[in-house]
């Protein structure tokens, strides 16, 4: 169904969507650039005392309410319960973000993250309901981008608990939304038609409002694109054909909703034609915390259980927690979960006071909490050896503890792959990184550029780096005394500006090396990336440290910050020695076949039980609609 799409058309699709204006600074894109400025992040921002005392009484209450909740029902009915679901919206759980004149708590993304963290606690599942209905669903591009109407029409109904989705990926569209074949198609009364089949709609099945994501025609009074609508769940022509199951995460409604003809009124697109993905990429700036929260929510539960489990379980002598292999294991996680939560309150707290830019924070912050969170998980699982692998209603049913340490990892999983993938945030954020590159260079990294323009862009550039090359030599991380003010963690934050400056070096030999073909080179560029998120979550740790002022806290910061600069290290050398190449020769040989010996000896139980990717057509749905919904509908 999707016309052809060339990888320069994926390319310009992403390039036109993202959001090139700079107006408050950012922390990250100065890192990336060389220019460790502290002082854009400390003294960590703090939340005003009427917030504080506001969100403190909320989440006492959301606590209290949560406690009475068990998880457990969810894991085995793959749902959550309706009551619990009413409960969360008599809380206010579905407006936490939404302006108190909307009906909403109008509270800030710090207190929004913590009560995604508490929530999720229960059951990730609560985390990813409450997380795609406000954070990608309809609220924030509402509160963003909507008109007063709009707002007005939907905010109180967000608010009062009618659930929200957000439908981007189709069958041939995941990552790359230059696929979209969605339609849009303006009518002459004004109103919009969409037809389209969309998959993996978190909240699909039990949404009463959707934003969808459709394309619409280029024509003689529209150059069309594509748009966001606000869509009523129950609109003639919605068919839920699917409830989807998945690894984890088993309470989710995740369906496969099919649009056929739906008639929206022009009055429910949000921004204009064409705008959908600039506005799905704004919302996502802080929208993406969401997942850090919820992985920071996974350490603090990893490392109770790894401090309760390792001081009890006795082998060899010896608690477990005390024998090396063990004990390296605990301090990981401890180290880990603290650095998780500072990266976390930092970004929300400097999106709240609105003081810098946090778009490439948020995006490392998803990334690196994705990726670390994962690693946790797993280490907590050979930490409680067996019963790690065990599920908690077996170990329930022998009488012992229910510890659901393979549900987290369960649950986890899809942290590095949706809302941006870990491969596609990385090609996001080193996007940004070499940014200043880009611009300097001009023609001379674009692929297309003729000789003469890049003759022209090889002189422009050359001064360009006259300028900023010198500044990357010294620093103030060369001084055996500065940052003195943060004690023992003097040490780290005098690395981090050395390391700072190296990582724009190298990401600058990486240019003059391979120009316009960096942006192949995605083993370089992820590193970079990589690098990029430890300092950030250095910095984070330091600084939350600093705040916090105990020393329990510089202590795991200390340790973190040791732990990081190892990972740093490594991947500062794999920028130069790496696989890479042989790599990318290898694969190209296992894509052409060269290599299925290997694979001889197994069977392959999926072959011939349908094909990789479903076909589907436009047109009438012919399967029962699975839709439902948790509370009566907030429609008048
Ligand atoms: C449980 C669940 C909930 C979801 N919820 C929603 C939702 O609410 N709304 C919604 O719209 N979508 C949702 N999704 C979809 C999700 O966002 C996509 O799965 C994700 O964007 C990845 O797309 P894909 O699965 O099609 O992978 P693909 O795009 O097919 O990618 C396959 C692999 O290739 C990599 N890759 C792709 N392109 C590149 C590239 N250019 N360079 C390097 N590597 C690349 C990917 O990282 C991945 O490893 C959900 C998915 C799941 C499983």
């Amino acid at each position: 169904m999707t016309a052809k799409v060339s990888e320069q058309d994926a390319r310009d699709v992403a390039e036109a969507a993202r959001e090139k204006d700079w107006k408050r600074p950012s922390f990250a894109k100065e890192l990336f650039l060389g220019r460790f400025d502290l002082d854009l992040i400390h003294p960590h921002p703090t939340q005003d005392a009427e917030e504080a005392a506001g969100s403190a009484t909320f989440l006492a209450r959301l606590r209290e309410y949560c406690a009475g909740l068990d998880g457990t029902v969810i894991e085995r009915e793959a749902r959550i319960p309706d009551e619990y679901v009413k409960g969360l919206a008599d809380l206010g759980c579905f407006g936490i973000k939404i302006p108190t004149e909307y009906g909403g708590l109008g509270m800030s993304a710090v207190t929004y993250n913590r009560a995604l963290m508490l929530a999720g606690s229960v059951h990730p599942s609560i985390g990813a309901l409450l997380s795609a209905h406000q954070s990608i669903g309809v609220p924030e591009p509402l509160k963003q981008f909507g008109t007063p109407e709009q707002k007005r029409a939907f905010l109180p109904r967000c608010a009062a608990g009618a659930v929200s989705a957000f439908l981007l990926t189709e069958p041939d569209v995941g990552s790359d939304p230059a696929r979209l074949a969605c339609t849009a198609t303006p009518d002459e009364d004004g109103s919009y038609v969409l037809d389209g089949v969309k998959l993996w709609t978190t909240n699909g099945v039990v949404a009463e409002l959707l934003v969808v994501m459709a394309r619409v025609p280029k024509s003689a009074t529209t150059k069309g694109g594509i748009t966001a609508f606000v869509v009523e769940a129950d609109a003639p022509g919605i068919t839920v054909e699917r409830r989807n199951g998945f690894m984890g995460l088993r309470g989710i409604e995740n369906g496969v909703t099919r649009l056929h003809r739906v008639r929206v009124p022009a009055a429910n697109r949000i921004g204009r034609d064409g705008e959908g993905l600039k506005i799905a990429l704004s919302t996502l700036n802080t929208g993406r915390l969401s997942i850090p929260a919820l992985c920071t929510a996974a350490g603090k539960w990893a490392l109770k259980i790894s401090r309760e489990w390792s001081a009890e379980r006795v082998q060899w002598g010896r608690p477990v927690g005390e024998h090396a292999a063990v004990a390296s294991k605990i301090s990981f996680i401890a180290a880990t979960t603290y650095a998780m939560e500072a990266v976390l309150d930092l970004s929300a707290h400097l999106a709240d006071a609105a003081r810098n830019d946090i778009r490439i924070e948020a995006a490392l912050a998803k990334l690196w909490a994705s990726e670390m969170a994962w690693t946790v998980a797993d280490e907590l699982i050979q930490i409680r050896g067996g019963r790690g692998y065990e599920t908690a209603e077996s170990l329930a049913a022998r009488g012992e503890r229910a510890v659901a340490a393979e549900q987290l990892l369960r649950d986890l999983r899809i942290n590095r792959i949706f809302e941006g993938s870990t491969e596609i945030m990385h090609l996001l954020v080193a996007r940004e990184a070499v940014d200043a590159h880009l611009s300097a260079a001009g023609a001379l990294a674009d692929p297309k550029a003729a000789t003469s323009a890049k003759a022209k862009a090889a002189a422009k550039a050359s001064g360009f780096y006259a300028k900023w090359l010198p500044t990357l030599v010294t620093g103030k991380g060369q001084l055996p005394r500065s940052y003195g003010d943060f004690g023992p963690l003097a040490t780290h934050l005098r690395y981090l500006e050395r390391a700072s400056r190296k990582l724009a070096r190298s990401t600058f030999y990486g240019m003059t090396r391979w120009q316009a073909g960096l942006e192949r080179r995605q083993g370089f560029l992820g590193r970079v990336v990589d690098i990029g998120a430890e300092l950030f979550a250095m910095a984070a740790s330091c600084v939350r440290a600093r705040m916090l002022g105990e020393a329990a806290a510089y202590e795991l910061a200390g340790t973190f910050c040791a732990q990081s600069r190892v990972r740093v290290e490594r991947l500062f050398d794999a920028l130069w020695d790496n696989t890479d190449d042989a790599d990318s020769t290898l694969a190209k040989g296992v894509l052409a076949g060269r290599y299925t010996f290997v694979e001889e000896g197994v069977l392959d139980p999926s072959e011939g039980t349908g094909p990789w990717i479903a076909p589907w057509r436009p047109g009438e749905s012919a399967e029962d609609n699975l839709a439902r919904r948790y509370v009566p509908s907030t429609r008048d």
